[in-house]
């Protein structure tokens, strides 16, 4: 087992960009989640680690060794693709087996991982299938087995789990889980949906045009986004933005954001005194978005049932709608007029103009995960 280091990671394809300066610790026996959107430089970085891809510049170390220059056979990692990319022609053993057997790997021992890794992942009955006689579940088990075996240093994982159904994907997102508790193998994990990033991760790095936004433990990067493509990318729906301008009003500092005005919060106060004046950019997550016979009125648009929360979009007047997650069984429907209030502990307060949050501090139980983000 490994740890991964990116040093200001480059890699340009002609004139374009694709990763633009990358740097970041993956800590040993890290689960490591890659994640934003299409486009962003995530298979990139995850090919530069394998080894498919040449770095245009900077430096890729696996463990203590500096690889940039080893090629991917050379490199202790098994990668597992979204296509699975299995031999048609072999069976499932032979599939599990070849990597080894390439590795000159003793034939005592292939017999011995190959019956334990199908053992771990439920598959010995499937050994002398051929992927076209599998299940996408099942070929997504034996691309997993086939990197297992090989005991490698890293896992990289490039959206691993695309291919499946919705309910597959649920079950296969908490197999990866346990299985990572098991061999707590360094893994390298793609993905451009935000709650498999959430759930899978012990550290997320959000990315966008080839950069890392933010780096840290997923649940402390959700309620502390620093910058504003952090805050919109992860959480489902998004957090609700809302224009206003900072103020003084009889002594106290308010963000007046048209159709409501609200005190900030006193721990805030510090963080945007020098900011009065200026338009700025209130985040309001819509889980803290609840209906209360003295709040804000607002007229609601849309009605969502999403079974375990529903999901209401609300016009407050000034062109300002926004999202709120509520109780599956509040009896509200379209065209009621409803109070609403925000969780004010749980505001985020971002500077327009440069997207930042005024806001964010680093908790001392993420500085270590924050100190990898170099
Ligand atoms: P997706 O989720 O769609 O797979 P991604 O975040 O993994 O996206 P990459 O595949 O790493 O993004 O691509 C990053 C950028 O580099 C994109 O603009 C892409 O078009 C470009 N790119 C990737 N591979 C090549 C290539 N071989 N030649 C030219 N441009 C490339």
């Amino acid at each position: 087992m490994a740890e991964v280091t990116l040093d200001a990671l480059v890699k340009r394809f002609g004139d374009v960009v694709a990763v633009d300066g990358i740097s970041l610790d993956i800590p040993d026996e890290s689960f490591t989640v890659l994640v934003g959107p299409s486009g962003c430089g995530k298979t990139t970085t995850l090919r530069l680690v394998a080894g498919l891809e040449r770095a245009t510049d900077g430096e890729i170390k696996i463990g203590d060794e500096v690889v940039n220059d080893r090629r991917a056979y050379e490199r202790d990692i098994a990668m597992v693709f979204q296509n699975y990319a299995l031999y048609p022609h072999k069976t499932v053993e032979e599939n599990m087996r070849f990597g080894l057997e390439q590795h000159g790997v003793e034939e005592s021992i292939i017999e011995e991982r190959v019956a334990e890794t199908a053992a771990l992942l439920q598959i010995s009955d499937l050994l002398d299938r051929r992927p076209a006689e599998l299940s996408g579940g099942q070929q997504q088990r034996v691309a997993l087995g086939r990197a297992i075996v090989r005991e490698p240093d890293v896992f990289l994982m490039d959206e691993p789990l695309s291919n499946l159904d919705a309910k597959l994907r649920v079950q296969m997102r908490a197999e990866l889980n346990k299985l990572h508790e098991k061999l707590s193998t360094t893994t390298v994990y793609v993905t451009h949906d935000q709650i498999e990033a959430m759930t899978l991760a012990d550290q997320i790095a959000v990315m966008d045009a080839g950069e890392i936004q933010q780096v840290g433990d997923p649940t402390f990067v959700y309620a502390n986004p620093r910058n504003l493509f952090v805050a919109d990318f992860l959480g489902s729906p998004s957090m609700n933005f809302v224009e206003g301008t900072l103020m003084r009003r009889d002594g106290s500092l308010v963000v007046d954001a048209g159709p409501f005005e609200h005190e900030v919060p006193d721990s805030y106060r510090d963080a945007l005194d020098g900011k009065l004046g200026d338009r700025i950019i209130v985040g309001i997550r819509p889980e803290n978005v609840t209906l209360r016979p003295d709040g804000l009125p607002a007229l609601v648009e849309v009605v969502e049932p999403q079974g375990e929360k529903t999901v209401l979009e609300l016009d407050l007047g000034d062109d300002v709608s926004i999202k709120a997650s509520v109780e599956p069984d509040v009896p509200v429907e379209r065209t009621d007029r409803v109070n609403v209030e925000f969780d004010r502990r749980s505001l985020h307060y971002f500077d327009a103009d440069t997207g930042e949050s005024l806001t964010y501090t680093p908790a001392e139980r993420s500085e270590a995960s924050e100190a990898t983000l170099r």
